[in-house]
C-alpha cells in the first residue's frame, strides 16, 4: 500500500492538494491528512509535494506483438517490452493487428496480451485487422467479443492501399457485430478504422453515421492527423458523435511531413467546437509507417516509439496555451469512456484502479503506479518482462 502524500491532483479535473491512498490495486481513499497505516496495515508514504498525481495514460492503438512488414520480411517491427509501456506513463494498452494479419495470428496477439497483464499492466485487445472478412479468435467478431474477456472491440482498415478495400456493406456487418457482441457482454463494442489518406478518406463513416443506427461514438478512426484533409474532414466526423483518434508517433518532427502535430490537432478540435471527449490520442507504438512516393512505390520505413503520447501531451498543457485538465483528457479519461473503461481507467476517484503518474511542475514524470504497484520511478521501469 502507499500513500501518496500532498499531491496536486488531476483527476483529469483539477481536485486540489490532496492525500491518495492505494492498495491491492484500487485507490482506496482521496483526503487531507490522511493517516500513515491502514487497518493496521503497513503503508509505504510518497512525499509528492510540488508533484501533480494524474491518471495513468489510456493509450488504445499498440502493436505490443509487433506489426509492420510491408518492405519485406526483414521489416517486421519487435514486440512491445513492458518496461517501455510504463516508463512513459501507460498504464492500459489495448493491443491490435498492424498491415500484417496473415504471419502473424490474433492468437499470438491474445498470448502476447495475457503476458502484459501478467507483468502487471491493463492490456485489452481488438479482434479482426486489417482484412475482411475479419481475422478472429473463435469465428465471428460477435463471437469474440462475447467468450473472449480480454477482447473489447474490433479493428479493420479503410481509405488505405493495404486495406482488403472493403464496401460498405462489409464494414456495416463488422460494426454490428462488434455492437451487438458488446451489448451481450457488457463491453463497449466498438470499432476502430485504421485510416490511410486515399481519396474516399472518411466519407463511407460519415454516411454510415447519417444513414443507419449505428451509435455514432462507437466509430473511432485512428492516424486521423495524418494529413490536413483528413484531419479536417475528422473534426467533422467528431461533431457527427464520433471519437477521433490522433496519433502522437505521426508528428512533421518524426519525418511525417503533411502530417498535422498531434498536440495542434487537439488545440484545432477545441478551437473548432469538437468535445473533447470526442478526441483521443494513441501512440500507435511499435507500429511500422511506411512511407510511399507519388507513384505508390514504396520509399522507407519507420518504426513508431511509444514516448510520443508522453511528449505530445507535454507540449500541449506547457506550449498550447491549454489547461492541464484538458490536456490530460485525450490520454486519459476521453480514450478510457472510447474504449469503455471509464471510471475504472483514466480518472482519479475512489474504487478505480490505481493507475497513476506522479510528475513534476515540468510535466516530467517521476512515478508511475500500475494495478497499485510501484512500476516506474524516476523514469526508470521497476516493472520488467521475464526476459529483460
Ligand atoms: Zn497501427
Amino acid at each position: 500500500m502507499f500513500l501518496i502524500r500532498g499531491a496536486e491532483v488531476y483527476a483529469p479535473e483539477p481536485l486540489g492538494r490532496k492525500d491518495v491512498l492505494i492498495g491491492f490495486g484500487k485507490i482506496i481513499r482521496i483526503g487531507e491528512g490522511l493517516p500513515g497505516e491502514y487497518g493496521g496495515l503497513d503503508v509505504d508514504e510518497v512525499d509528492a509535494k510540488d508533484c501533480i498525481l494524474a491518471p495513468g495514460f489510456v493509450d488504445q492503438h499498440v502493436h505490443v506483438m509487433g506489426a509492420g512488414g510491408e518492405a519485406g520480411f526483414f521489416s517486421r517491427t519487435p514486440e512491445m517490452q513492458v518496461s517501455a509501456i510504463v516508463s512513459h506513463g501507460i498504464t492500459t494498452v489495448v493491443g491490435l493487428h498492424g498491415t500484417d494479419g496473415t504471419a502473424r495470428n490474433i492468437e499470438a496477439l491474445y498470448a502476447k496480451v495475457c503476458s502484459l497483464e501478467q507483468e502487471g499492466i491493463t492490456a485489452r485487445m481488438l479482434t479482426g485487422s486489417f482484412e475482411m472478412p475479419s481475422a478472429t479468435l473463435t469465428g465471428s467478431v460477435r463471437r469474440d467479443l462475447i467468450f473472449i474477456d480480454k477482447v473489447i472491440g474490433a479493428k479493420t482498415a479503410i481509405s488505405d492501399r493495404r486495406s482488403s478495400q472493403p464496401s460498405r456493406s462489409d464494414v456495416e456487418k463488422l460494426l454490428a457485430q462488434a455492437y451487438t457482441g458488446g451489448l451481450v457482454s457488457g463491453k463497449r463494442g466498438y470499432t476502430h478504422f485504421h485510416m490511410g489518406v486515399g481519396r474516399r478518406r472518411l466519407d463511407m463513416l460519415a454516411d454510415i453515421i447519417r444513414e443507419t443506427e449505428i451509435p455514432p461514438y462507437l466509430i473511432i478512426p485512428t492516424h486521423v492527423n495524418r494529413d490536413e484533409e483528413l484531419f479536417v474532414q475528422a473534426m467533422e466526423l467528431a461533431k457527427m458523435g464520433a471519437v477521433i483518434d490522433i496519433t502522437s508517433g505521426i508528428a512533421p518532427e518524426g519525418g511525417f511531413g503533411g502530417a498535422v502535430k498531434p498536440s495542434d490537432a487537439v488545440v484545432r478540435c477545441l478551437e473548432n467546437g469538437v468535445k473533447i471527449q470526442n478526441v483521443t490520442m494513441s501512440s500507435d507504438a511499435n507500429g511500422s509507417m511506411a512511407v510511399y512516393d507519388a507513384d505508390g512505390r514504396f520509399a522507407g520505413l519507420c518504426v513508431t516509439t511509444v514516448e510520443t503520447m508522453h511528449k505530445e501531451f507535454r507540449d500541449l498543457a506547457r506550449t498550447k496555451g491549454v489547461t492541464l485538465e484538458t490536456a490530460l483528457r485525450p490520454v486519459t479519461s476521453s480514450p478510457a469512456a472510447a474504449i469503455g473503461m471509464y471510471p475504472r481507467k483514466g480518472c482519479v476517484a475512489e474504487g478505480s484502479d490505481a493507475d497513476l503518474i506522479i510528475m513534476d511542475k515540468e510535466l516530467s514524470i517521476l512515478k508511475v503506479f500500475a494495478m497499485g504497484r510501484l512500476a516506474a520511478d524516476e523514469g526508470g521501469a521497476l516493472l520488467k518482462g521475464a526476459f529483460e
